[in-house]
């Protein structure tokens, strides 16, 4: 790929529709996945050569098992009320950014082979024949959306772009057309356990190295363990808590929770990864196959309790999807599903995310806090896609918002919320997931995350915040790279659990 000098748009004085850029980004494509990392995952290793009847026939399979997909191809009138509503729209000024332009390149292709007008009058209805040139472009454009479901939220018939996505990813994969991050990824999870490829000798020395260090901070022996058998808790977080920073803040944090809540809990090393990349695919199998780690893990280590930590699209995916996957949770009623209920503990909600999890001691007097720990911190909350459209927490609608907000002022003094239109159910993409938070992409993803940049803004300006808390490893990285394109400091990103983690205390 040729090098690209990669800068931050300017701000937006009122935030309007953009001057139209069309092909501003029809040049940006992410790398392609090598045979190899294709061949693993069971897909073509490159572009096969009847690649049209392939993708064809995949369509046909898709518009068959997904009824919603036909529904979102047919049911679009063209009102315009999502054009503006998309991250990568408002900073690439792209047209085909826009949502319904990303939809319309599948629905084109649609309307050309499975409704009889494209079939009979297939300029009238604005029908198109499957190219190559079209199926560059899905390539292009269906990895210039994070599936963050922003859009869907503001159009008046539902239509989720993020599905269309989900599904011109698994056409694309079929024909050997597939991405090499998210592939990549998907194959390391496989062979080793986590997104990163980190061996267990390597997760185990970190997890000793944070005992030593919280001993040496606090006083305190908390424990970080590994593979425990018959602890009552286990801990599925993202690979990066293990290492990166900020996020292995959240994971000092987590275990001072445990600690001071005397719950006995473990990590596991087949299980180092809460992150599932078949979602981003849309691929079922992938999905399930990398959510099945997680119920033999629990069965092999006899858990009571299965906890998730700061991940978006893994709370999405266990959230919603875990307990048809693979029996964690209410609603599943296969027979194996039953009996895996039966060793979880009944009483609890299963999976339970780390913020139910830590609000609900709070709320019952169960952890202390020295909220002027974090005085020196003026603090905003981002929340993450996958966790505000896609999940839900606690017991009451909008848990998902509220909770990790009650959490940041529990432990600390001062809190405000960017502008309300960017926030909650309308939240803004940090511009990285679902599949784009990768270096060959860095142009798109600084783009993109122009509208959360700018709201943030507001608020360091009117109220001096220099801590933006998240909890999803992918808005962590994300934000991490792109906020010194905007004249942040990479260090004013971080978890809520490293909120937690400065001001609880410790016996
Ligand atoms: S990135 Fe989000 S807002 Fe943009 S098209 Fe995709 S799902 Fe919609
Ligand atoms: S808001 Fe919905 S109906 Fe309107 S153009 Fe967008 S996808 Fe189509």
């Amino acid at each position: 790929m040729a090098h690209v000098e990669v800068t931050a748009p300017p701000y937006r004085t009122i935030p309007i529709i953009p001057a139209l850029e069309p092909g501003a980004m029809a040049g940006t494509k992410s790398f392609l996945a090598n045979e190899k990392i294709q061949n693993d995952l069971g897909f073509p290793g490159t572009l096969v050569e009847n690649w049209k009847d392939v993708a064809l026939d995949k369509m046909r399979e898709l518009l068959g098992k997904q009824r919603s997909l036909q529904v979102f191809l047919d049911s679009c009138v063209h009102c315009g009320a999502c054009t503006d509503k998309c991250h990568y729209f408002l900073g690439t000024h792209d047209p085909l950014n826009m949502p319904v332009a990303r939809q319309d390149l599948m629905r084109s292709v649609y309307r050309r082979y499975f409704t009889v007008a494209g079939r009979v009058f297939p300029k009238l209805v604005g029908a198109r024949d499957l190219t190559r040139e079209t199926l560059d472009q899905w390539y292009s454009y269906y990895y210039q959306c994070s599936e963050c479901r922003r859009c869907s939220v503001f159009c008046p018939y539902g239509i989720d772009t993020a599905e269309i996505t989900m599904a011109g990813r698994e056409i694309l994969d079929a024909v050997g057309y597939g991405q090499k991050y998210t592939n990549e990824i998907i194959g390391k999870v496989h062979r080793v356990g986590n997104n990163l490829g980190l061996p267990e000798a390597a997760l185990a020395d970190t997890l000793q190295g944070l005992e030593e260090d919280v001993l040496a901070d606090t006083g305190v022996p908390v424990r970080y363990p590994l593979n425990e058998k018959g602890a009552e808790v286990l801990l599925i977080t993202p690979s990066a808590d293990f290492f990166a920073e900020p996020h292995v803040e959240s994971l000092i944090g987590y275990g001072k929770v445990f600690h001071a809540a005397g719950v006995s809990w473990t990590l596991a090393s087949f299980a180092s990864e809460a992150a599932n990349f078949g979602m981003f695919i849309g691929s079922y199998e992938q999905l399930r196959k990398i959510a099945l780690r997680i119920r033999e893990t629990a069965l092999e280590l006899g858990v009571k309790r299965i906890i998730v930590g700061e991940c978006g699209h893994a709370w999405r995916v266990a959230y919603s999807f875990w307990n048809t996957l693979v029996g964690i949770g209410a609603g599943a009623t296969d027979p194996y599903a039953v009996e895996f209920q039966k060793m979880l503990d009944p009483k609890v909600k299963q999976p339970t995310h780390i913020c139910e999890y830590t609000w609900d001691l709070i709320r019952r007097g169960a952890l202390r806090f020295d909220k002027e720990a974090n005085d020196h911190r003026i603090i905003t909350f981002h929340d993450s896609c996958n966790v505000a459209r896609g999940s839900g927490m606690g017991d009451t609608p909008y848990g998902q918002f509220e909770i990790p907000r009650n959490i940041i002022r529990s432990v600390a003094n001062h809190f405000y919320d960017m502008a309300p239109e960017t926030i909650n159910e309308r939240t803004f993409c940090c511009g990285g997931g679902g599949g784009i938070l990768t270096d060959d992409l860095l142009d798109v993803r600084v783009k993109g995350a122009l509208p959360r940049m700018e709201a943030l803004q507001q608020v360091v300006d009117e109220h001096g915040v220099n801590f933006m808390a998240t909890i999803c490893a992918i808005c962590k990285a994300q934000f991490t790279k792109v906020l010194p394109y905007y004249k942040f400091k990479m260090s004013m990103v971080g978890g809520v659990h490293q909120l937690v983690s400065t001001a609880i205390r410790l016996k």
